[in-house]
């Protein structure tokens, strides 16, 4: 169609150097093609162009000093993507491969999945290059707080709200928030998300995008006739979100049999569902070893140096490490090992050449948009108790999560019916995520 393909490639010109933020503007296009063509008020909005350049975007010097006395310097960002439903909301992630293109391409995906949730969240994202695998813990407060000293003046309760990603934790926040309150001289605790529960967290919030993937993966199989009780998991990763998946699919009846790390994966017949091992996850995230064989080393359990589980036997797929893990060469592997369901952990777990591969082969995909929104939603429910300055208990929290997650499966299954895409959740998730953000743009005039 002209009008997305004139638009793609002015996007592509403009972000050159951008490749992954590029690989999902072409992603939801591909989605959008039927919208547009039936939707003429979104070509004359010229809505395309509009939102995929991001509303602001931020990059600052971090200086900070280590503990030999030396003066490092890391660069900062915050992309404000969009803000036409709400104040811009989106994680912050500490890590050496962040540059503008991560962040702006996390922020992109952004906006889609809060719309999802069906809370007032515009989309943003931020981080550092920055790695705090082997820092002291006096090192990252140091960093956290120069990071912050230029932050502040860009957030609030009401204007932008950061939260964690890879390798920002609830250790991260306290001192980030720390730095925030100090600065503004107010207890404005809404201003970020993931805090500690004696400072105004929620309940449920560290394992919320876990078991929001788990629930989600649950209704994928739902709708197919299947459920989680009784699958075979292999999942990558095993930080955040890997261990609150690892939990709730053993609650569900599940068995995650793999886990991954730069260094390769672990095989654990057995599963990873005990408390015990659980802990030993959170002991190997906060090691900043980044190493996943010493889960192997300690339960005596089978690892597998410099390679992915994604070509295990197993019946659900679910990547909770990073963005393309699955490559094309895995998702042959996963189609010849006759797998039905991926379910995307991870932002943009997938490349787009498996991503088609995968649907096209039948595999159903779960895409990390919808089903990673749990985290941001329960993000979303703890910003709602900081204002009325209420906690709500931890079943309270969860029966709101399972029902927001539900409902994203719902609308996604119901959005991309309505466009002739049948149960393809990839283009359910864009479809009814732009739908509301792009409606909002024009009924507010925005630009
Ligand atoms: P995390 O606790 O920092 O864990 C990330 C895991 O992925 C670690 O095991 C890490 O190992 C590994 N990893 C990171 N970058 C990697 C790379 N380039 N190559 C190989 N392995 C890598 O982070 P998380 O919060 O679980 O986030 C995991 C994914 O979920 C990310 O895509 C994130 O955007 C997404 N997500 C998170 C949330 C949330 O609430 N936390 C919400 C929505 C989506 P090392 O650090 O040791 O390298």
């Amino acid at each position: 169609m002209k009008y997305i393909d004139e638009v793609y490639k002015k996007v592509a010109a403009r972000n050159s150097n951008e490749p992954e933020f590029l690989q999902t503007v072409e992603e939801v296009f591909k989605s959008l093609k039927p919208v547009i063509e039936q939707n003429d008020k979104y070509v004359k909005a010229n809505i395309l162009e509009r939102i995929t350049e991001p509303e602001r975007q931020i990059a600052f010097r971090v200086p900070w000093v280590d503990d030999e006395g030396k003066i490092q310097v890391n660069r900062g960002f915050r992309v404000q993507f969009n803000g036409a439903i709400g104040p811009y909301k989106g994680g912050l992630r500490f890590h050496p491969s962040v540059y503008i293109g991560i962040v702006k391409f996390l922020g992109f995906e952004q906006i889609f999945k809060n719309a999802l949730t069906g809370l007032p969240l515009g989309g943003g994202k931020g981080g550092a290059d920055f790695q705090p695998n082997g820092k002291s813990d006096a090192e990252v407060m140091r960093f956290c707080q120069s990071f912050m000293t230029e932050l502040y003046r860009h957030i609030g309760p009401d204007v932008d709200v950061p939260a964690g990603d890879i390798g920002v934790g609830g250790r991260e926040i306290g001192y980030l928030y720390g730095q925030y309150r100090r600065i503004r001289g107010k207890f404005e605790n809404g201003v970020l998300t993931g805090k500690g529960l004696n400072y105004g967290g929620s309940l449920i919030r560290p394992e919320a995008t876990g078991f929001g993937i788990t629930y989600f993966t649950n209704e994928m199989l739902k709708a197919n006739g299947e459920t989680i009780e009784g699958k075979i998991v292999a999942i990558s990763g095993f930080g955040n979100v890997s261990w609150g998946t690892c939990r709730k699919v053993t609650e569900l009846g599940g068995k995650v049999v793999t886990l991954s790390g730069p260094d390769g994966y672990i095989y654990d017949p057995d599963g990873v569902n005990t408390p015990e091992k659980w802990e030993t996850m959170v002991e190997m995230r906060a090691s900043g070893r980044g190493v996943v064989k010493d889960y192997a080393d300690k339960y005596g359990v089978e690892y597998f140096e410099g390679e992915k589980p994604w070509g295990r036997k197993v019946d659900i797929i679910i990547p909770c490490a990073t963005q393309n893990e699955i490559h094309i060469e895995d998702a042959k592997k996963i189609v010849d090992n006759n797998i039905k369901f991926v379910c995307e952990g991870s932002n943009m777990p997938t490349t787009n050449e498996a991503l088609d591969y995968l649907q096209e082969s039948g595999v159903i995909v779960g895409p990390a948009k919808a089903a990673n929104a749990g985290g941001v939603a329960t993000s979303g429910l703890e910003m709602a108790q900081n204002s009325m300055r209420i906690s709500w208990t931890e079943e309270e929290v969860d029966e709101k999560l399972k029902a927001i997650m539900k409902n994203i499966h719902d609308n996604s299954r119901k959005a991309a019916e309505a466009y002739g895409f049948g149960y393809d959740l990839v283009a359910g998730a864009n479809i009814a995520g732009f739908v509301k953000v792009a409606d909002a743009m024009i009924a507010q005039g925005d630009y």
